[in-house]
């Protein structure tokens, strides 16, 4: 018999208390694995699964195409926020989707009417140059040159039109061509930028040799059968968010989030509906809730993934105005036990600043988290950097912030059409981060070692230890708390956690 110390799940959740992730710990298991051993490869949904439980949360701060890119790479995903029009919400999605690891599916053209000055803009703006220039100036007409650094240096007018200045005499690769053979054609051209065109000779992507130096293979990237990169989008409950549905199928999204704070609703789940009608092929994750009674609901409706939040987001103030939500542990625990036997995955969404939340997260029975703040302040989210106190920052703010709300957030809030805007969420900053592709492999390894500190080898096996009881957990007092947090230094320095 082994001594079991500390108490099941279902001890710490029942007692009416609600926990959050720092209350308690996991007590450690038995090690008979290598860290790389653990396998963190997930079900986002019924019918999605992904090599990372990780994704990014629809937030106009987090989400756009440039962050699902990266998160999908890392075997992740991405979810497209919607505080913006119809067409630039499905060309996100297009982006994400006409992604290819090494061509630059949207690179900026001129036409030969263009100036000098033009490009001197886009360098500043960009940091690149090495344009290419078609007929019209757009992606998709005749290539008739390329305007590099070489052909404006010395140009002292500005005004000069690019037809004068342009090499004409371009090396360029068939559309379809391999990755590596356009990068042997690079490199034997000694070329900076390499057009790709079709049989008409228009342009359709672009390789450069800047980035041919940071290419890598991402062996863990989420992708569909047709093999382009998975990629989520949000839209509200409202009826006329069934046109922007409809646009973002199109582009081949491949799973929706119906995103309400409150989802337990006969809008969400008459939206359910319309989709499982029109759309079966396309995943649905229904949220957000945080009880089992809520859960029920929309798994009842057809949901076929849950998003777990309400009120426990960095940015977020629903449980302080509006007194309805729950802590982010228990609604966790609650609603996976019950999501569980009809085989229907939840998404920790929201509270999540650090990678022991993470491992606490999927230990309650999430099957993947969502993360704002986390990822906030990474070169993919949306938006510049600036400086305060010395301090490299990124915006970061709630959907439900007066700040998001006036620019079309307050669809998530059921507000829109009141006069009176009561906020649910502020605005803020986050510290740079640098680039995802080097913050989520960080994230990733740092789940491994949990894992192995718990002796769970993949999250089937965390959630099969939870449920039969062998997974140990503890309550922690404030001091307890204290003592696992960096304590009695006079000054020390934490680069991420
Ligand atoms: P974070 O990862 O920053 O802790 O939380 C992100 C999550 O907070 C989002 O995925 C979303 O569920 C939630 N959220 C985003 N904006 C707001 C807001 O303005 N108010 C509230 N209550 N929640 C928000």
């Amino acid at each position: 018999m082994i001594p079991l110390d500390g108490l099941t799940g279902e001890n710490i959740f029942s007692k009416g208390h609600g926990y959050t992730y720092d209350d308690f710990i996991l007590l450690p298991g038995f090690i008979d694995f290598a860290v790389e051993d653990a396998v963190l490869e997930t079900n986002l949904t019924r019918n999605i699964s992904l090599k990372s439980p990780l994704s990014s949360s629809p937030m106009d701060t987090v989400t756009e195409s440039r962050m699902a890119i990266a998160m999908a790479l890392l075997g992740g995903i991405g979810f497209i926020h919607y505080n913006n029009t119809i067409q630039e919400q499905a060309n996100e999605v297009r982006k994400v989707k006409r992604f290819k690891n090494g061509f630059i599916t949207d690179p900026i053209v001129l036409s030969p009417n263009h100036r000098i000055a033009d490009i001197d803009r886009i360098k500043r703006q960009q940091g690149y140059s090495g344009i290419p220039i078609t007929e019209d100036g757009s992606l998709g007409s005749k290539l008739v040159g390329i305007v590099t650094n070489r052909d404006i240096d010395f140009v002292q007018d500005r005004d000069t039109l690019l037809s004068e200045v342009m090499t004409t005499h371009l090396i360029t690769a068939q559309e379809g061509v391999s990755l590596e053979e356009a990068n042997r054609i690079l490199q034997e051209s000694k070329k900076g930028k390499l057009p790709i065109v079709d049989k008409q000779f228009r342009m359709v992507t672009l390789i450069s040799r800047t980035d041919l130096l940071k290419n890598r293979d991402y062996p863990l990237a989420s992708k569909g059968i047709d093999k382009r990169l998975l990629v989520g989008a949000a839209l509200s409950t409202r009826p006329e968010d069934r046109d922007r549905l409809e646009a973002l199928v199109k582009e081949g999204l491949n799973v929706v989030v119906i995103d309400s704070s409150q989802g337990n609703s006969t809008y969400q789940i008459d939206m359910i509906n319309h989709i499982k009608y029109h759309y079966p092929q396309l995943e649905v994750i229904a949220g957000n809730i945080v009880t089992a009674a809520q859960a029920k609901n929309l798994i009842d409706a057809g949901a076929d993934g849950l998003r777990i939040g309400m009120g426990a987001g960095s940015i977020c103030t629903t449980q302080k105005v509006m007194a309805v939500g729950r802590p982010q542990a228990t609604a966790v625990f609650q609603t996976a036990q019950y999501a569980k036997d009809f085989g229907v995955p939840v998404i920790a969404d929201g509270g999540i600043a650090n990678i022991g939340h993470i491992i606490k997260a999927l230990s309650l029975g999430a099957s993947a988290v969502m993360m704002g703040g986390m990822l906030a302040g990474t070169e993919e989210a949306p938006g510049e950097y600036f400086y305060k106190d010395g301090v490299r920052l990124k915006k970061y703010r709630g959907m439900g912030s007066v700040e998001a709300m006036n620019e079309g957030g307050a669809k998530r809030y059921f507000a829109d059409k009141e006069k009176i805007k009561v906020a649910q969420g502020v605005s803020g900053s986050v510290v740079d981060k640098g680039s995802l592709l080097s913050y989520v492999p960080y994230l990733l390894q740092g789940l491994r070692q949990g894992f192995q500190d718990i002796g769970t080898r993949n999250i089937r096996e965390l959630h099969a230890a939870l449920y039969n009881g062998d997974l140990r957990f503890e309550l922690r007092t404030h001091a307890a708390q204290a003592e696992g947090d960096v304590h009695h230094l006079y000054s020390y320095e934490m680069e991420m956690v």
